[in-house]
């Protein structure tokens, strides 16, 4: 008897699991807001991040699905017993950072000094090792090519920390689009954030705003693509404010912004769980460690600042 839903693959291969990433900040720490909302602000606005992220729990648990929450230090000191229920959820807690200043903006030692107590606070409040890393907005670049060595002295096991396209605040085009060893001599692992081919150029296409603006036909597309054609797995993120439509609204932000932050907030929880349903999802340590089992075959970085770092 045939499941129907096996039926786009070859039954003698199992489905290909895909990275499944939350980035944990509450709406007034994104990057489109950075400019009209100071940090020493930020102690003072309502925080909505806990409600949010109750509700993520529950959608992947109708879904029986676990996933890996980059965490930002700030929040993980504020709402210890969020990170508690996370962790006992079974999923992943990995850093995003202390308070989301993006890797290019630091000297080496300051971003030293971020990713070291940011881990701090959430290993203490998760009671768990972090080995995993994303930088704020996939900051780690052309510009930075110290980062990759600085996580690996640091013991970190992997980083989601690339996104391998242009884009006008973010992108490292040149990157490898799939898991990478940016050192010759660690294995530290680089799982860059998905994307798809398009008449012949890379497209954005693991989520953030792509995934809420974008029909998901187009999510869809782009994940059967990597994981059918290319045989790789997905991997995809998302933001807890993402699925929250009532929150406040930031009136002199740049129109840009808002419509970036804005569209497609009502529909986001159910894109969502049709996501999750649709495909194989798994916590990003263990995608890591599949990726690192291909060690053989991972690429090392071609550009030069891979080389800088090697040297
Ligand atoms: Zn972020």
């Amino acid at each position: 008897m045939n499941a129907p839903f096996h039926s786009l693959h070859d039954p003698a291969t199992p489905p290909i699991v895909n990275g499944l990433s939350v980035d944990v900040e509450d709406w007034f720490q994104v990057g489109a807001f950075e400019n009209v909302i100071a940090r020493d602000e930020w102690d003072a606005i309502g925080m909505r991040v806990e409600d949010n992220v109750a509700r993520i729990i529950d959608l992947f648990a109708e879904a029986d699905v676990k996933a890996t929450f980059f965490t930002l230090g700030w929040v993980a000191k504020r709402h210890p017993v969020m990170i508690r229920r996370i962790a006992e959820a079974g999923h992943e807690i990995a850093s995003h950072g202390y308070d989301h200043a993006r890797v290019f903006t630091f000297s080496r030692r300051e971003f030293a000094e971020d990713i070291r107590k940011a881990r701090d606070i959430l290993q203490d409040a998760a009671g768990v090792t972090v080995t995993g890393y994303r930088a704020p907005s996939f900051s780690i670049d052309h510009r930075t090519p110290w980062a990759f060595a600085e996580l690996a002295e640091q013991g970190y096991a992997y980083s989601s920390s690339v996104a391998p396209v242009a884009h006008d605040h973010y992108g490292w085009p040149e990157a490898p689009r799939f898991a990478f060893r940016p050192l010759a001599w660690s294995s530290l692992i680089e799982l860059p954030v998905t994307t798809a081919m398009l008449a012949g150029r890379r497209v954005a296409a693991g989520g953030g705003g792509f995934f809420r603006v974008l029909p998901y036909g187009f999510s869809r597309w782009a994940i059967r693509q990597v994981n059918r054609d290319e045989g790789r797995p997905a991997v995809f993120y998302f933001h807890p404010w993402e699925i929250d439509p009532d929150q406040p609204r930031v009136a002199h932000a740049p129109l840009r912004s808002r419509f970036r932050h804005y569209t497609g907030l009502a529909r986001m929880a159910d894109k969502l769980r049709g996501l999750v349903h649709e495909f194989r999802w798994g916590r990003m340590d263990m995608i890591a460690h599949r990726e690192a089992a291909r060690a053989g075959e991972l690429p090392a970085a071609s550009s030069s600042a891979a080389e800088e770092i090697a040297a």
